[in-house]
């Protein structure tokens, strides 16, 4: 299987190819099939299965049809995933104007607020910080959000940042498209599937 055959758009394919990405990674050639026919997903995939292409690809696919500010949120465990997580969308987003932002804990909440006010398309967050600018930040909110996606959920409900991603799910739009991704399937990540994903499909590698 190539990317060429996954039906995306010519930006994508052209940056994936600089990349050289030669050819799907097995997360990505099960997941972004469904994805792109708008399903919810849960993908129980590893750091190093190609999981963080696999959940931006289709999200920017659908962003060069709708570009609106706050498109996609990405909830992360740690500042450094976060990080990761925003290089592959600045990579495979970089034919297309693709604005992102990192808000992370430890770093100054004005500064943050500023890179706000920018209105990025993508976000990569920690979920603790995020509930802080969506209290404190004049201006900021998600009811336009049209994806979420929870990495390293497992992770993520280890780190105890359950509530804030309960109040998170609050205040988004209940109209939006939902991945999940987690190493290991436990009884939280199971719970917060329920409470945040419809009708998802499950791809496993
Ligand atoms: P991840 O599991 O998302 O952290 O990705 C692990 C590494 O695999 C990253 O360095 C990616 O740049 C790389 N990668 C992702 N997809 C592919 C692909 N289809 N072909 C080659 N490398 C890839």
């Amino acid at each position: 299987e190539s990317f060429s055959e996954l039906n995306l758009i010519p930006e994508l394919l052209e940056t994936i190819n600089e990349m050289k990405f030669t050819k799907p990674t097995p997360i990505q050639a099960e997941a972004i099939p469904h994805a792109l026919e708008g399903k919810d997903i849960i993908g129980l995939a590893q750091t190093g299965s190609g999981k963080t292409a696999a959940f931006a690809i289709p999200i920017l696919q659908s962003l060069w049809d709708a570009q609106t500010p706050y498109f996609g949120l990405v909830l992360a465990p740690t500042r450094e995933l976060a990080y990761q997580i925003k290089e592959t969308f600045d990579a495979l987003g970089s034919s297309m104007g693709l604005r992102t932002v990192c808000i992370v804990g430890g770093m100054d909440m004005m500064d943050q607020a500023r890179d706000l006010m920018r209105r990025p398309h993508i976000l990569v967050a920690t979920p603790g910080r995020i509930m802080d600018h969506l209290e404190h930040t004049k201006g900021f909110s998600l009811k336009n959000l049209k994806y979420l996606v929870m990495d390293e959920a497992d992770r993520l409900l280890d780190m105890d940042f359950g509530p804030a991603l309960d109040k998170i799910l609050k205040v988004i739009p209940t109209q939006r498209t939902t991945y999940l991704f987690s190493a290991t399937m436990t009884s939280k990540v199971e719970k917060l599937q329920r409470a945040s994903l419809h009708n998802p499909v499950k791809v496993a590698v």
